[in-house]
């Protein structure tokens, strides 16, 4: 009975042990040819194994892929068109770095992969130690160490490569390189469109011809051109259009850009696997990363670069926020003059005005905060405060790389929290998405900047600074608590994409600060709209006679003294408590004042569930300040609040349930109404303790 025929290729780089190996497989039964068509050496070997016939072939040496060399085309054709049953990359381990570029090539393809990590003595040697393990892991490829020369690892080598092609599994999608957002958004397009266009019935692999298109690979286009007629002409169109943004998005060819992003997965591979440095490649990127990554410099410097953030959010939006104040502010005073007074000019004033003005002038401090973040992500800062994280947050139970979504939570945690789908283990998911709301998001920096501004003076930068540390402290402190009671394991490998530094493009930092800040002003005529009215009608109402605004301060101060109310010192507000917000307010009391917080601030807060910017304009309609942060920072000073309670406040908002967008990402990402159920009282349960030990505490020492 002729037994059943495995075909497989060794594929690697030139003397990496090639056909050491080849020869330690095959003996003497092999021959030697040409591949057809061309003058490079074909050698080709029959083996009986375990029942089957294998038939190995030595693949040319090549370090690449890509359509220039003909030993990378003879490659690559067979890989992708005699289909073997598996391909073993030979890894040459001693020069592992070089190595892998080849490897997650192959890892692209849409082929079995095994890795021989040949050369291990000579790896010995040097000092290298690999941990084998762990690139399996990250990768999803088998790995057995080899001695070509010595014959050792052949036998084990061939029964994994027996084994694997046996196995049914298709080759594992996952853990391929991850390209940046642009161009994997352009190749989920174009994905996209070959399987609508041709139901995926390509040549090859539609995410791998995408990349191919994307790189401009000529030799794909030819055979899409020539194969797929209309339709791939149409494909083509498309990948040409995706090809030009993608170049003006970058300034740069889009295979340049992929090639560096591979060069960064793999500098993230080598440093998780790789114990000692024998990098003979020192560039630009590794010099900056030894000072960025240090172990003792590294750390204070990322603080540095946060703490520079947000002083600069806060200073040089100030001058912004002033116009657009005063813009607010004519605009209110020409509408005092104009409209007759009654209900709706109130309305217009002291709700939709004062609410919506008083959390829009923050525009420019939120511009200002997402240019930075655009700035983190597109130098690729962003991945290295990952990686600094990576030991504090394997102190948790997690890989850095779920910093990444938690460092996007500090523009919005909707995003930072669907980001956290790149995990794939789904406790890693889970923890993750739990701890990200304690990341203080850019809508909450209005409540910030009004509070430590109208309290802390100068300051103001340093108390918002230490707030966001606060947040990340917590969300820490809660992984740990997380990982030893609810969600017991050890975090999943994870390779961390260590892209190279790249000067960033103005126009590339614009786009990407511009897309989220349309999300703020799209907010401001929704949800913050809406608020605003209805926190002015709750507010405003029941009212017999709409009494002028002047007359109010007085009596709400007297009514307040006549309960002996906290803040019976009050003035300058302007909402009464008989209101139905003042109703409110006072059954609410209770909760909010061991953190010395009076009804409004409780109100403000519970008002800031729908969105976190709404405390803020829930705090310009209850003190009319006439879109005037100004004025609203002077009417606070005013207030019964203290340094000590906006600091509480502060806090509380920083921890408590997050808004309901950020809900609904939670229910929906975690797939479980109980998972965020556990969210949102642990949150808010969070904050009130928080806030009331630091008020309480303050209190104590008399602080503030
Ligand atoms: P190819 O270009 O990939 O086909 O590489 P070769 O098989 O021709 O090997 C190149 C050189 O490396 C030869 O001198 C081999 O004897 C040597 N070699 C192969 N495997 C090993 C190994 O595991 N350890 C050491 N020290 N040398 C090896
Ligand atoms: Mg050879």
């Amino acid at each position: 009975m002729p037994s059943q025929t495995l075909t497989i290729a060794l594929a690697g780089n030139p003397n990496s042990g090639k056909t050491t190996i080849f020869n330690a497989i095959t003996g003497t039964r092999q021959k030697v040819g040409n591949w057809p068509g061309v003058t490079v050496e074909k050698k080709e070997g029959t083996v009986a194994r375990d029942g089957f016939t294998l038939r190995i072939v030595d693949l040319p040496g090549t370090y690449s892929l890509t359509p220039f060399s003909i030993e990378e085309i003879v490659s690559r054709d067979f890989v992708l068109d005699s289909r073997p049953d598996v391909v073993i990359d030979i890894i040459d381990a001693s020069n592992l770095e070089r190595s892998l570029y080849l490897a997650t090539q192959l890892r692209e393809l849409d082929c079995k992969v095994l890795f021989a990590l040949n050369m291990a003595d000579m790896a010995r040697s040097r000092g290298i130690k690999i941990n084998a393990d762990k690139l399996s892991k990250l990768l999803a490829v088998p790995v057995v160490f080899t001695v070509g020369n010595k014959n050792e690892g052949i036998d084990a080598l061939l029964e994994r490569a027996v084994e694997l092609a046996r196995a049914d599994l298709p080759p594992s999608t996952r853990r391929r390189v991850k390209y940046n957002k642009d161009i994997e958004a352009a190749i989920q397009r174009l994905v996209a469109h070959i399987e609508s266009q041709n139901g995926g019935n390509l040549l090859y692999d539609p995410r791998w011809t995408a990349i191919k298109l994307l790189e401009d690979d000529r030799i794909i286009k030819e055979r899409l051109a020539r194969s797929a007629g209309d339709r791939g002409k149409q494909i083509l169109e498309l990948a040409d259009r995706e090809r030009h943004i993608l170049m003006d998005r970058f300034d740069e060819d889009p295979e340049i850009i992929m090639t560096d992003e591979r060069y960064g997965f793999i500098a993230g591979i080598m440093k998780e696997i790789c114990t000692t440095s024998s990098r003979q490649r020192i560039d630009v990127s590794r010099n900056i990363d030894r000072v960025l990554t240090n172990r003792f410099v590294g750390f204070p410097i990322f603080l540095l670069f946060i703490w520079i953030m947000f002083q600069v959010t806060f200073t040089a939006g100030d001058y912004p926020v002033r116009w657009i104040e005063s813009v607010f502010g004519m605009l209110s005073a020409a509408l005092g003059q104009v409209l007759p007074s009654g209900l709706f000019k109130d309305f217009l004033i002291n709700g939709v005005i004062a609410g919506v003005g008083s959390v829009a002038v923050f525009f420019p401090n939120i511009l200002i905060l997402f240019f930075f973040i655009a700035l983190l992500e597109d130098t690729g800062y962003m991945a290295r405060a990952a990686f600094l994280m990576d030991k504090i947050m394997h102190l948790i139970g997690l890989h850095g790389k779920s910093f990444i979504p938690m460092l996007m939570g500090f523009g919005c945690n909707v995003p930072a929290i669907m980001s956290a789908r790149a995990l794939e283990s789904e406790k890693d998911r889970i923890l993750t998405i739990l701890i990200t709301p304690f990341m203080s998001c850019s809508a909450k920096l209005p409540v910030y900047i009004i509070l430590a501004g109208a309290f802390f003076g100068p300051q103001a930068g340093s108390v918002i600074f230490s707030i966001y540390l606060l947040g990340i402290l917590l969300s820490i402190a809660t992984g740990r608590l997380m990982r030893s009671t609810l969600l017991r394991g050890a975090d999943a490998p994870f390779v961390m994409e260590l892209p190279p530094y790249r000067v960033p493009m103005l126009k590339s930092l614009l786009i990407h600060m511009w897309d989220r800040g349309k999300i703020f002003l799209r907010k401001m005529s929704g949800i913050i709209l809406i608020g605003s009215t209805v926190i002015w009608i709750l507010s405003a109402f029941p009212q017999e006679i709409h009494r002028p605004p002047a007359d109010r301060p007085a009596q709400a101060a007297a009514a307040l003294q006549a309960k002996g109310h906290p803040g019976a010192a009050d003035t300058g507000t302007s909402t009464a408590p008989e209101s139905y917000l003042g109703q409110l307010g006072k059954l609410l009391e209770p909760a909010f004042r061991p953190m010395g917080i009076d009804w409004r601030g409780g109100v403000a807060l519970l008002s800031g569930f729908a969105a976190k910017e709404i405390v803020v304009s829930t705090l310009g309609v209850l003190y009319a300040a006439e879109s005037n942060n100004n004025a609203l920072q002077s009417a606070l000073r005013r207030s019964s609040m203290t340094p000590l309670s906006a600091l509480s406040m502060m806090i509380f908002v920083l921890l408590y349930v997050p808004c309901l967008s950020t809900v609904a990402a939670i229910r929906r990402e975690t797939g479980s109404t109980r998972w965020m159920l556990f969210s949102i009282f642990y949150s808010t349960g969070l904050a009130w303790v928080v806030s009331f030990c630091v008020y309480q505490g303050g209190r104590l020492i008399g602080y503030l």
